[in-house]
C-alpha cells in the first residue's frame, strides 16, 4: 500500500468543520469571532513513551488524549488536529486498531482531523492540536494566588504503578495491573471540567510529568509556593484501596509519577462551592490537596501540619 492510498483509505473523512480538510496543502479554518485560537503539541516516541505490547487501539486513543488533555489545561475547547505519523510498514492491522482508537475519542470531542504527514521510519507519532477559547479567557500557569486552595482533578499515581509492575520492581495483583494499565494506556483527558474551570480557576496546568513537577510550573510562572497534604494526596490513587500499597511507593506515584493527565488547579477559598458543582456537573471528582503560599518553597506538610522530610522527584526526561 503506498503513502496516499493509506492516507486515503485510514485517515481520510468527510470533513465536517474545516473549510479544506485532508488532501490539499494547506488544512484552511476560519476562526470564529470573539474566540482566540489554542495551539498545542505532543509526540508519542516507541520505548520512550510506550511499550511495544500497547495495543494499536489505546495508542490511537492515548496519542490524542495527551494534546486534548492540554487544550483541557487552558480551558480550551477541541476543534482540530494534524497528525504526522512515522511507521516501520503499512500494517493494516496496526492502523485498523489505531484509527478506531484515535477516531472514537476525536468524535467523541467533535474534534476533526484536518491533515498531517505520513512517512517510513521507526514508530512515532506527533500530534498538533487546536482549540478555541472565548478571547481573554483560556486558563494560564501564571495566575495562582496566595490564599487559594490547590486541587487535582480524578486520581494520580496509577500509571506509574503500571510503569513499575512492567519494569519488575513491584508485583500487583493481577485486577490491579489491570486497572493500572488502563490508566497508563488509556487516559481520559478532562475536556469538559477544564472549560467548566473558565472564570472560575486562577491558574492550571495538566499533570504528565508528575504533581510535583507541573505544580513547580505554575509556582514559578506565578511566582508563588505551595504546602500539600500528603495524607490526602496518599489518598489519590484509583487502586488504593484495592490491595495495601507500600506508602513510600504510593507517594513516589502520586507526587512524581507522570502519565496521570490530571488538572491541577488554583482557585480562591470563597469559590470553593463553585469549583465542586462544575465538577459534579463534568462528573469529574475533584481533591483539594493544599494551598497556595506567598513564600516560594513547595512544603509537603503530615496530618498535622508538620513538614515531611522525605525528597520526591518529579520524573525529568532529559535526568
Ligand atoms: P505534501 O507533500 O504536500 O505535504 P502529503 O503528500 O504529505 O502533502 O499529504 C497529502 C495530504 O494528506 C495532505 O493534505 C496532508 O495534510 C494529508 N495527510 C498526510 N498524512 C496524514 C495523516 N497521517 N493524517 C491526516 N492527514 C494526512
Ligand atoms: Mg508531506
Amino acid at each position: 500500500m503506498g503513502e496516499f492510498d493509506l492516507i486515503e483509505r485510514f485517515f481520510k473523512r468527510p470533513p465536517q468543520r474545516a473549510d479544506v480538510g485532508i488532501g490539499d496543502d494547506c488544512a484552511v479554518w476560519s476562526p470564529r469571532a470573539g474566540y482566540q485560537l489554542a495551539f498545542s503539541a505532543d509526540m508519542l516516541v516507541e520505548g520512550r513513551h510506550f511499550l511495544s505490547t500497547v495495543a494499536p487501539h489505546h495508542l490511537g486513543h492515548k496519542a490524542l488524549a495527551v494534546n486534548l488533555s492540554d487544550l483541557a489545561a487552558c480551558g480550551a475547547v477541541p476543534q482540530a488536529f494534524l497528525l504526522s505519523l512515522s511507521l516501520p510498514h503499512a500494517d493494516v492491522h496496526w492502523l485498523s486498531g489505531f484509527t478506531e482508537g484515535l477516531f472514537q475519542l476525536a468524535d467523541a470531542h467533535a474534534c476533526e482531523l484536518i491533515g498531517g504527514d505520513t512517512t517510513q521510519g521507526p514508530l512515532n507519532i506527533a500530534i498538533t492540536v487546536m482549540g478555541e477559547v472565548p478571547q481573554g479567557q483560556s486558563i494560564l500557569r501564571s495566575g495562582a494566588l496566595a490564599g487559594d486552595d490547590l486541587y487535582v482533578s480524578g486520581h494520580l499515581g496509577d500509571a506509574r504503578l503500571a510503569l513499575e509492575a512492567f519494569r519488575g520492581t513491584v508485583s500487583l495483583p493481577q485486577a490491579v495491573l489491570d486497572a493500572a494499565r488502563l490508566r497508563m494506556e488509556c487516559p481520559t483527558p478532562r475536556v469538559s471540567l477544564g472549560q467548566s474551570l473558565r472564570g472560575i480557576a486562577h491558574a492550571m496546568a495538566d499533570v504528565s510529568d508528575g504533581l510535583l513537577g507541573d505544580l513547580g510550573h505554575i509556582l514559578k510562572a506565578s511566582q508563588v509556593g505551595a504546602e500539600i497534604d500528603t495524607h490526602i494526596a496518599a489518598t489519590l490513587m484509583q487502586t488504593a484501596d484495592q490491595w495495601s500499597c507500600p506508602l513510600n511507593l504510593a507517594m513516589t506515584c502520586v507526587m512524581s509519577g507522570g502519565d496521570d493527565y490530571e488538572l491541577i488547579f488554583t482557585a480562591p477559598v470563597a469559590s470553593s462551592e463553585q469549583v465542586h458543582a462544575a465538577a459534579h456537573a463534568c462528573g469529574t471528582r475533584v481533591t483539594r490537596i493544599g494551598r497556595i503560599t506567598p513564600t516560594r518553597t513547595l512544603s509537603l506538610l503530615d496530618a498535622k501540619g508538620q513538614a515531611v522530610t522525605t525528597a520526591f522527584r518529579s520524573f525529568d526526561h532529559f535526568a
